[in-house]
């Protein structure tokens, strides 16, 4: 079977009259209106050449516009490659560099500095803008040019995803029609996706959650995506009442917890919450069950990977999991170094085999190569377990697993402790170099507004609860955690901050 991504999701939507995307002015597109644009929009990329494997890359604000130019990229045959709108101009040359796109599209007010990174780097620089204006909206014109779609099929490239760059540099994750479109197609069953189904989108588009998962699980389903520029609560509360779907990351679920005007009332209407992306506090789940009567779904999944497990639809979703492997995707757990399968309830390295594991990482043919076992299986770089159950527990980063004193400690299972203590508002426990230890566990910890919690008082609290190896040797509290543009706590910048910590300590005597 093949499995263009374009086609499995928009084939004969130009026929389709019912609304695609509606934007926050209320203004709406159908689906035959998204795909006559990304035909101009794909005519005009065809008119300059652009063709299999050449990459599009796309720095763009969230737009209509946005995503028929990624739909466009699909058609012609071509490479999508989103980039975060947050990157400065070093870091857009650096992965302008990396992936050599031939068609750079930017927003208008940063052609100067993407002009001026495609005169060293190469590349021809278009605009567009999330009005639909710019040169490229310009020059995109109808004039009939047959796409043979049906060409481009599961083993080819259609997009190259640049990871979050949570544990160090943004890699780029080589994405082929088979990976998306088998997940997309999966994830329309386990979560019963329909035409009925009215997503509140509020992610951005450069990232595998608010493009792969929530754009095209929608497209696939022919339903509708309200899309939000950002992140706001009290407009999600207020379009609750006309949707039936919300796809977060748990920040979304903890801020609109704070919110007084969050009940069963005003989520009558929907059917579905997901929170992915990074770890969904039980606490936050319950805490959403107690006041809306609806369960979170919370899932797994990467970039390399797209998603990987899902609680159930129908049947448990239990807080603290991130469910079941999806079907046709095979998880199992093992040992680290031997990569021997580890047996239920076992904390191991997460490996994931399917249709939906990336081709490899663009340009790091080596890196490539060692993480993926010879029998094909990729590691993930995540420690989890499966329980006997079958459904998947995550523990944490390999990179992020503490070894002290020749004990493992998991930060996770310490940060959950920390976080009940009353005038914790959260915490992140990070490993840091130690002469004794090796490494010493150490939090930062940030207080509730107004409290004033201190360390002797957290360290009392843990001593009952925690064996002595795991109590931190150090707590800091800081203001903030320091978090990338999806929310995750970049624990890299925790550990080089206090990388001197104990070492300062040793030197005092
Ligand atoms: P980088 O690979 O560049 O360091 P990243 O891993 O954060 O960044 P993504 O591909 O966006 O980049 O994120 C995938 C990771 O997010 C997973 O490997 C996992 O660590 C984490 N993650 C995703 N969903 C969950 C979840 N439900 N619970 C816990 N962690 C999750
Ligand atoms: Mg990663």
């Amino acid at each position: 079977m093949t499995w263009n991504l374009y086609d499995r999701l928009l084939a004969s939507a130009e026929s389709d009259q019912s609304i695609c995307i509606e934007k926050e002015d209320g203004a709406t597109l159908s689906y035959a209106e998204l795909a006559a644009l990304s035909g101009r929009f794909a005519n005009f990329l065809a008119r300059i050449g652009i063709g299999p494997n050449h990459r599009v890359a796309a720095k763009v604000e969230k737009s209509v516009e946005a995503i028929a130019l990624y739909l466009a990229t699909l058609r012609s045959g071509a490479v999508y490659l989103p980039l975060n709108t947050a990157y400065t101009p070093a870091e857009t040359e650096y992965f302008v560099r990396d992936a050599q796109p031939t068609l750079i599209v930017c927003d208008p007010k940063e052609e100067a500095d993407l002009r001026a990174i495609a005169a060293k780097a190469g590349g021809r620089v278009e605009t567009l803008d999330h009005h639909g204006r710019g040169s490229l909206a310009d020059a995109a014109a109808d004039f009939p040019i047959a796409f043979d779609t049906a060409a481009r099929g599961n083993d080819d490239l259609a997009a190259i995803l640049y990871t979050s760059g949570t544990t160090g540099r943004s890699k780029g994750a080589m994405l082929t029609h088979g990976n998306l479109a088998s997940n997309a197609l999966t994830l329309v069953e386990e979560w019963r996706y329909s035409s009925r189904d009215v997503l509140i989108h509020a992610l951005p588009i450069y990232h595998v959650h608010g493009l792969f998962v929530a754009c095209n699980v929608t497209f696939a389903a022919r339903g509708r995506i309200l899309f939000m520029q950002k992140f706001d609560a009290e407009r999600i509360l207020a379009t609750m009442a006309r949707s039936t779907v919300l796809m977060g990351v748990p920040t979304f679920y903890v801020r609109l917890l704070e919110s007084p005007n969050l009940n069963e009332r005003t989520t009558a209407n929907m059917r579905l919450f997901v929170a992915g992306s990074a770890p969904l506090l039980a606490e936050t789940h319950r805490a959403w069950q107690a006041r809306t009567g609806h369960a979170i779904l919370e899932r797994y999944g990467m970039t390399e990977t797209g998603m990987i497990a899902s609680n159930p639809y129908d049947g448990q979703r239990i807080p603290g999991s991130v469910g079941r492997p999806l079907p046709a995707v095979e998880v199992r757990i093992a040992d680290p170094e031997s990569g021997v399968a580890l047996p239920a309830d076992e904390v191991g390295m997460i490996e994931v085999k399917g249709p939906n594991v990336f081709a490899g990482y663009w340009n790091m043919p080596d890196k490539t190569a060692a993480e993926f076992r010879s029998d094909g299986f990729f590691i993930t770089g995540d420690l989890g377990k499966l329980d006997a159950n079958g459904y998947l527990h995550i523990v944490g980063r390999g990179k992020d697993l503490i070894i002290t004193g020749g004990f493992n400690v998991y930060p996770k299972e310490i940060e959950t402790e920390i976080d009940a203590i009353p005038g914790v508002s959260e915490s992140a426990v990070v490993g840091v170099p130690h002469v004794d230890f090796g490494e010493g566990v150490t939090a930062a910890v940030v207080r509730s507004p107004g409290s004033s919690v201190d360390e002797r008082t957290i360290l009392a609290a843990l001593s009952g609860r925690l064996a002595k190896f795991k109590q931190p040797k150090g707590i800091i509290f800081v203001e903030t955690l320091p978090r990338n543009t999806m929310g995750k706590v970049q624990k890299n910048l925790l550990r080089e901050r206090f990388a001197e910590l104990y070492s300062a300590k040793a030197g005092q005597g």
